[in-house]
């Protein structure tokens, strides 16, 4: 957001408040990894035109930095008849988004992937794995670059806008600008709360636990390996993730989490007063 901001407007001064010591520490450093080509969105919806349009401007951005990324692909692994339906109906819906995903067969998903087993996949050869912690550095950097303050360690606590100013608030100190965009991740909630939006929502925080494969086996697949989502359920399912400092994980499950940045296991946050 800061990025595109100081390209539309060069000339504008603009400072960045992270509660944290550094960026990405919370969902962007926490994640997949994954490039996502945009198969499983709406054909038409603003969630299947960000996802690839986002997709594009992360390759991009990538070469533009050398900033290392692999295609590796992905493979949608159906294991019954009833799931090949499904991923043939992904399939039409992932063309009409304009993507070439292709159909595999079960002698050809045994050839690419010897360790997986299934009765059919959908390839998508576009999807493609990134560290994403390293994006947001270099983002970083060209911001200060371009003029952009950079504040660390500001949590901030008060909104309050009055006139053409908004004030901002931390524990430490207080800003006043003109405009105020919240990219809060989890807290945006909390945020759009405390600049007195009347919001009828509230984030339940799910943990995402990963299984991180032992190193012997960091070459037992080399696609992501994904499984037919099962169109009840808003996740997209268990997966097989190679990650690009070469090692693979499993999952995530989602359990339902006690803490909202709590990431590891048994993290316990006392509720406070929503503001
Ligand atoms: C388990 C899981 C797997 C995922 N896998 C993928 C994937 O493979 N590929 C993909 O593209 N997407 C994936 N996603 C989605 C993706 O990670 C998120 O959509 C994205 O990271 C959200 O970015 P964000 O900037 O909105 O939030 P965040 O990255 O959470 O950043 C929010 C920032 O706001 C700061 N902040 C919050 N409150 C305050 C405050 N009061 N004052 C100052 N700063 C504050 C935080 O410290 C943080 O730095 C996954 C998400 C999850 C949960």
């Amino acid at each position: 957001m800061a990025r595109e901001l100081l390209a539309l407007r060069p000339q504008a001064s603009l400072l960045l408040l992270e509660k944290e010591d550094t960026v990405g520490k919370h969902q962007t450093g926490h994640n997949s990894g994954v490039i996502h080509a945009g198969i499983y969105y709406v054909p038409g919806s603003l969630k299947a035109r960000l996802c690839i349009e986002g997709a594009r401007a992360t390759k991009e951005f990538c070469d533009e930095h050398a900033i290392r990324y692999d295609t590796c692909g992905k493979l949608i692994v159906a294991t019954n008849p009833l799931e090949m339906t499904r991923a043939d109906a992904l399939h039409e819906r992932a063309t009409s988004n304009g993507l070439s995903l292709r159909r595999v067969g079960e002698s050809e998903l045994r050839e690419l992937e010897p360790q997986i087993a299934g009765v059919g996949a959908l390839l998508s050869p576009e999807t493609a794995i990134v560290d994403y912690r390293e994006i947001c550095r270099k983002m970083l950097a060209l911001l200060q670059a371009a003029g952009a303050t950079s504040h660390f360690g500001e949590t901030v606590n008060r909104i309050k806008e009055t006139g053409s100013i908004v004030e901002i608030g931390s524990k430490g100190g207080s800003w006043q600008a003109r405009q105020l965009v919240c990219c809060a991740g989890l807290q945006s909630d909390r945020l759009a709360r405390m600049a007195g939006a009347d919001i009828s929502y509230r984030i339940v925080p799910f943990r995402g636990e990963y299984f991180r494969l032992p190193p012997r086996l960091n070459r037992i697949v080399s696609h992501l390996i994904y499984p037919v989502p099962d169109p009840d359920l808003p996740f997209l399912g268990i997966h097989l993730t190679r990650m690009i400092d070469g090692s693979v994980t499993l999952g995530p499950n989602a359990v339902l989490g006690l803490s909202r940045e709590g990431y590891p296991k048994f993290s316990i946050k006392a509720a406070t007063r929503p503001t």
